[in-house]
């Protein structure tokens, strides 16, 4: 274990285990449905990959970076575009994959724009759901695993930009942050 660590959330093992389930649940959903699968970079960007490998349909796939967070641990409240989609999403079923739902204003900025777009139908897959920070009122339409209000790293998610490739989710030291 990294030894920035204080401990371990969620085992590669069990995240695995996950990843397909929900895999299978989203096949059966989107089949026959050619759906555009949107990776919010750069935190969902492990999950996504393991995901469509579990995803035994046809599908493509997208990329969009959206900022709300700057470098702290709190949301902004505001969501800015980083970068756009290549793909239009108008009468396309899309599914929006996000690491992680917390204050669920990013989620909520990104759904909304995507129905202006004119998108077939915005689904929202998220590996994590931290439903005890909730600013507004939107909850995952599939969700990984909910969690404590902890701010976790790992598999994708970052502090500071360290930690995305951790092959587990996990709690940071306090001294991490202080340091
Ligand atoms: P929201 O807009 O739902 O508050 O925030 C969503 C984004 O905040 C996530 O996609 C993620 O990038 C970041 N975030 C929220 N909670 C955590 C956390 O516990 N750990 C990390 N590393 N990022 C988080
Ligand atoms: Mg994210
Ligand atoms: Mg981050």
């Amino acid at each position: 274990m990294n030894d920035d660590i204080k401990k371990i959330l969620l085992t590669q093992e069990e995240i695995a285990a996950k990843v397909k389930e929900l895999g299978d649940i989203l096949s059966e959903e989107y089949r026959d449905k050619n759906p555009l699968v949107i990776c919010v970079l750069k935190g969902a960007v492990l999950f996504m990959a393991d995901l469509i490998r579990q995803m035994n349909i046809p599908c493509e796939m997208d990329f969009m970076a959206v900022s709300s967070y700057g470098s702290g641990t709190e949301s902004s409240g505001m969501v800015k575009i980083l970068k756009d989609l290549d793909t239009s999403v108008q009468n396309r079923h899309v599914l929006v994959v996000e690491d992680i739902m917390d204050s669920g204003l990013t989620l909520s900025r990104l759904v909304e724009l995507l129905r202006h777009r004119e998108a077939a139908s915005v689904k929202v897959v998220t590996l994590l759901n931290k439903p005890e920070r909730r600013k507004v009122d939107i909850s995952p339409d599939y969700s990984g695993f909910t969690i404590p209000d902890e701010f976790v790293v790992g598999y994708g998610l970052d502090y500071a930009e360290r930690y995305r490739n951790l092959p587990y989710i996990g709690v940071l030291k306090p001294e991490v942050y202080t340091k």
